[in-house]
């Protein structure tokens, strides 16, 4: 019998089109009837629909001319590589979308890399091309060029108005190649994705790739060891419809009844418990690691237990956030927090804000160091708090990215510079399009960053000199050796522990000198003079002061007696001296803030 089933995902740079793409199919194949066609039906959550950016897959199975067509919507983001990687590994083939008014970006090359590792049969199209300023000649011999294909197969299609999108489905019919079958084998599926479902419990998104899965049966997840019953098995239509059984080859859920998304892993293989001995795990599984840190902390002291509350329940949905407590003097109890990347943080705290209505602060991002102790071990710190004193430390190695940078020519100099001066090491560049003259040329730009620098304000500032052209794609490289030390702030003498600082030591001292710079700019004026001080271990770097505000003690005295004008004087004096070895200053939240979020 010949095989009915295609399994494909839409890649693309971020708002190229892909999830109007999806609903244009999800329409012609009558899958969703246009009545009830919301615009951009796969993307789900609220947030994504406002971002136009697709975080969680939602997958759907068209029937189209007497075939299956399952689709599977990636997210478009590099900090979910790993996700998009094992999406693109239960199925066969990628339609490769780029914008004809904005031609191959960096998200388009790096989807294309994953999709390449995992073998898959592409489908070149260009979209957009309804647009006046789509320069779809240009951008379709760049993508020629790029996958090494005739320009005449690359479909040009308008996602909007659903000009030739049936081209597309006919070209995934014909070369997206069936999916393999083989359902006498133990059963084994791949789990792309997984979500909490109120009513059902977490739902496992499964490529099956052999043998058969029948609901009510006792299953297994392979790495997390958790057996599980297997409480309703079905497909996406694209909401979940019912089924008795998906085997090899085909693409479903399997509501697991778990409450925690912790024990179905993105990644891994789930099997029947009575084949647990026999069956081996599918290639590529790995835990994926946080990368960026930071603080969260309410407004209102009284609403933590309300924050701890809601990220337990994103933990729920989100396997890859995880949070440990901790406490600032300025800040109170709070969380620090580990995040994939920055748009994972972003994406949290949006959620934290409008699902749970909280009023955060969030600090600013940090990494992990790997500290190597003089005593052999090696410590991984989160924040500037964990640095250990400098006699302890052997060594300290700090992550560095694999940067990627699409842009057009001209910007190459003042890119060139950034990433100089963000401490990057430039690699390499490439030309593409070079037969191309006619057009303004486009370079891909190759990079190492240390995370810290991209996580400060990278990506802005390439916006910045590229006049919003330039878009980047990272990657982790490996831990190299770095050179930082803790600053810390004295303010009247005490040490003031969240305003604690990890620089580079070549920096330090500008660090600590900001940092007491925008202490003194922010604070107001106390009856005392207020010392501010950067020190490095225990050295004073920096020092700085606010003068006292003046009371005019002696406005009163009219005329000559300077006896008692001096005993006023003396006695002001005294008063200070008291306030000021009583000592403490309060710094309110809101100047930590501004300090916390440089
Ligand atoms: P995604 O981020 O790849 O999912 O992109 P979207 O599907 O959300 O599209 C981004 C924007 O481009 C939206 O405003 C769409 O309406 C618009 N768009 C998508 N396809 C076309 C097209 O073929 N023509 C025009 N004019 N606009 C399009
Ligand atoms: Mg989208």
């Amino acid at each position: 019998m010949e095989n009915k089933i295609r399994n494909f995902c839409i890649i693309a740079h971020i708002d190229h089109g892909k999830s109007t793409l999806a609903d244009r199919m999800l329409e012609i194949t009558q899958t969703v009837s246009k009545r009830d066609m919301k615009n951009q039906m796969l993307d789900q959550m609220d947030l994504e629909r406002e971002r136009g950016i697709t975080i969680k897959l939602q997958p759907a199975t068209m029937k189209w001319k007497g075939y299956i067509l399952n689709l599977i919507d990636t997210p478009g983001h590099v900090d979910f590589s790993y996700e998009v990687s094992r999406s693109l590994a239960a199925v066969e083939g990628a339609v490769l979308l780029v914008d004809a008014t904005q031609g191959i970006q960096a998200q388009t090359l790096s989807n294309l890399y994953l999709a390449m590792e995992q073998n898959l049969t592409l489908i070149p199209v260009i979209n957009k091309i309804d647009l006046f300023n789509a320069q779809t000649e240009k951008v379709v011999a760049e993508l020629a060029e790029l996958i090494g294909c005739e320009p005449e197969s690359v479909i040009q299609i308008s996602a909007k108005t659903g000009k030739n999108v049936e081209a597309v489905l006919e070209a995934v019919i014909e070369k997206v190649p069936p999916a393999k079958i083989e359902i006498e084998k133990p059963a084994r599926a791949l789990i792309f994705d997984s979500k909490f479902d109120e009513y059902k419990g977490v739902l496992a998104y499964i490529r099956v790739v052999e043998g058969e899965f029948k609901s009510n049966s006792r299953l297994i997840m392979l790495a997390t060891g958790k057996e599980v019953e297997a409480i309703e098995i079905g497909i996406f239509h694209p909401e979940l419809v019912k089924r008795d059984s998906l085997s090899s080859g085909e693409i479903g859920y399997i509501a697991t009844g778990l409450k925690d998304v912790s024990f179905c892993r993105v990644g891994d293989t789930i099997a029947l418990a009575k084949d647990k001995l026999v069956v081996e795990h599918l290639a590529g599984y790995k835990e994926v690691k946080p990368m960026v840190f930071a603080g969260i902390y309410c407004k209102e002291g009284s609403d933590f237990g309300k924050l701890k509350e809601a990220l337990d329940k994103l933990s729920l949905t989100d396997a890859s956030l995880v949070f440990q407590q901790e406490s600032s003097v300025a800040l109170g109890p709070g969380f620090r927090c580990g995040f994939l990347g920055l748009l994972h943080l972003d994406i949290v705290q949006e959620r934290l804000r409008r699902e749970y209505n909280l009023d955060l602060i969030i600090t600013s991002p940090t990494v992990a160091y790997n500290i190597y102790k003089r005593n052999g071990e090696m410590i991984v710190i989160h924040s500037p708090q964990e640095l250990i004193k400098r006699e302890e430390i052997e060594s300290t190695k700090e992550p560095w990215m694999r940067v990627e940078i699409v842009t057009p020519e001209e910007y190459i100099g003042s890119i060139m510079k950034l990433i100089q001066d963000k401490r990057g090491q430039y690699k390499d560049m490439v030309y593409f399009s070079q037969k191309l003259s006619t057009f303004a040329k486009n370079v891909i730009i190759n990079a190492e960053i240390p995370l810290t620098s991209l996580v400060s304000d990278f990506y802005d500032a390439l916006k910045g000199v590229s006049s919003g052209f330039a878009s980047m794609n990272y990657e982790f490289l490996e831990y190299r050796q770095a050179e930082i030390r803790k600053v810390d702030i004295l303010v009247a003498g005490d040490l003031f522990e969240s305003l604690s600082a990890i620089a580079y030591e070549d920096n330090a001292t500008s660090v600590g000198r900001k940092i007491i710079e925008a202490l003194k700019n922010n604070l107001s004026r106390q009856m005392f003079e207020i010392k501010l001080q950067a020190t490095i271990g225990g050295k004073i770097i920096a020092s700085e002061r606010i003068p006292a505000m003046r009371k005019d003690v002696i406005a009163k005295l009219y005329g000559g007696d300077v006896t008692r004008k001096r005993k006023l004087l003396e006695k002001q004096k005294k008063g200070k001296k008291k306030m000021q070895s009583q000592g403490n200053v309060d710094i309110p939240a809101d100047v930590y803030l501004k300090i916390l979020k440089k």
